[in-house]
């Protein structure tokens, strides 16, 4: 059932099996999954598409493996939400949130590429399967093949979140904390990954790996009945998940589903770590690696893989790129809470942040239908938030402490600033 053809070098087209591989031995550019879209196209239409389960899988014949899925089988399909308080609040017209906050099984949109890779890995009999991580793809990599019995190998950066720690120990990985940034933690898997017989998944499977994000696009299509959005801001760290995001719409005008792809992308890192967005302003090709210093620790990646490619996508689409600051990213978490009751973790303080200001600078338009990609979950890194938080209130449990509260509440209330500006 595989409408894989092999492997393709993004740069000179050299053609390659569908094996282990990653790099094109001739030119040293990166593989990329080639498929038979004329047989796909056969074979997906809308009407196939109408009874099969809501998950990712439902555009199995778009990603990379042979059989059926072994694991991950209810990644994706994350709602999309129309969001009237929070275009109010921006002044647009027609806002939309893909919320993979609560994607499954580890609530973040890693879920989508680790479904894949590890399903692939079973396919070539690994027995091990290993991840460098900013922490998302720690969690779902170790919650992954511990549903499936693998034994797993994953390094991060030591100094990440409790909360992405905690969520990949409790499935008992072998779990190595690297003191130095993930860009030497990727440097030393790559220099294990040739030595170990090991699936690594975001090294030597990423062809198959970075197919994964490819469904949230198609998600995007089908939830907006076939109707591409205008505009769609996603954040980047390695820059694989937007360009996926646009090679997805441009598959799905290929296949018939949409009218020509016409979807401005714009790129959204945080300040201190956004080689992406800088390179895209600059107006260059050439992306200066950075040390990375920001809370969106998911998105710290200095020297991004797929840095190039990002750019490229965001130039042809005609869209463009921000950042946002440790306080700005802060600022849009509790504007997506307190507006849409949706609690994103640092990565989606960076996307909401970054739009606001491209919405305030008028690089997208206010009546044009936007999406905004929020890809983790808040309950991950909370100590980005906690400062920003009023204190826990504490009373007696009597009736006469409530009242002697709310008494004083309301004064407080008003003087607390920028609360009171989202309720108004
Ligand atoms: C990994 C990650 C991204 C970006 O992924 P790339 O494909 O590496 O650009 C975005 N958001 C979150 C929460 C992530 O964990």
């Amino acid at each position: 059932m595989s409408y894989v053809l092999g492997l393709k070098c993004r740069e000179c087209g050299r053609e390659y099996p569908k094996e282990v591989l990653f790099v094109c031995e001739y030119c040293f550019g990166s593989l990329e999954v080639d498929y038979d879209y004329a047989a796909i196209k056969k074979q997906l239409t809308k009407d196939t598409l109408s009874g099969r389960p809501k998950t990712m899988w439902r555009y199995k014949e778009l990603l990379p493996i042979d059989n059926e899925p072994s694991v991950g089988i209810n990644s994706g399909f994350t709602p999309l939400i129309r969001a009237n308080n929070l275009a109010k609040a921006l002044g647009v017209k027609e806002l939309y949130i893909k919320d993979d906050s609560v994607n499954h099984p580890t609530l973040s949109f890693k879920d989508r590429v680790v479904s894949v890779a590890v399903s692939k890995a079973r396919e070539f009999n690994f027995d091990t399967v290993a991840c460098a991580s900013t922490g998302n793809l720690a969690n779902s990599v170790s919650a992954q093949a511990a549903s499936c019995g693998l034994k797993a190998y994953i390094f991060i950066p030591a100094d990440l979140e409790m909360g992405k720690v905690v969520a990949s120990l409790i499935y008992n990985p072998n779990l190595i904390g690297i003191e130095g940034n993930y860009d030497e933690v990727n440097r030393l898997c790559s220099e294990i990954a040739s030595r170990y017989r090991w699936a690594f998944v975001n090294i030597n499977i990423r062809p198959y790996y970075a197919e994964g994000s490819k469904s949230m696009g198609y998600e995007i299509a089908e939830q907006l009945n076939w109707k591409l959005p205008k505009h769609i801001v996603a954040p980047s760290a390695g820059g694989s998940l937007i360009t996926k995001i646009y090679k997805s719409f441009k598959e799905l005008e290929k296949l018939g589903f949409v009218d020509k792809v016409d979807t401005k992308v714009y790129c959204a890192q945080g300040k201190g770590c956004s080689p992406i967005v800088t390179a895209v302003k600059e107006k260059s090709d050439i992306i200066k690696p950075v040390k990375p210093k920001t809370i969106a620790k998911s998105l710290a990646i200095g020297n991004p893989a797929d840095g190039y490619y990002a750019v490229d996508t965001v130039r042809r689409s005609g869209g463009w790129a921000e950042e946002s600051s440790d306080e700005e990213i802060v600022e849009a978490i509790k504007l997506l809470a307190r507006t849409e009751g949706i609690f994103t973790e640092t990565a989606g303080g960076v996307t909401l942040g970054a739009a606001k200001k491209l919405i305030e600078q008028k690089i997208i338009p206010s009546d044009e239908p936007i999406v905004l990609c929020i890809t983790g979950n808040g309950l991950k890194t909370q100590e980005a938030v906690t400062k920003a938080l009023p204190k826990l209130v504490k009373i007696k449990p009597s009736l006469a402490s409530f009242e002697e509260h709310i008494k004083n509440a309301a004064g407080q209330r008003i003087a607390d600033e920028k609360v009171i500006e989202y309720y108004i």
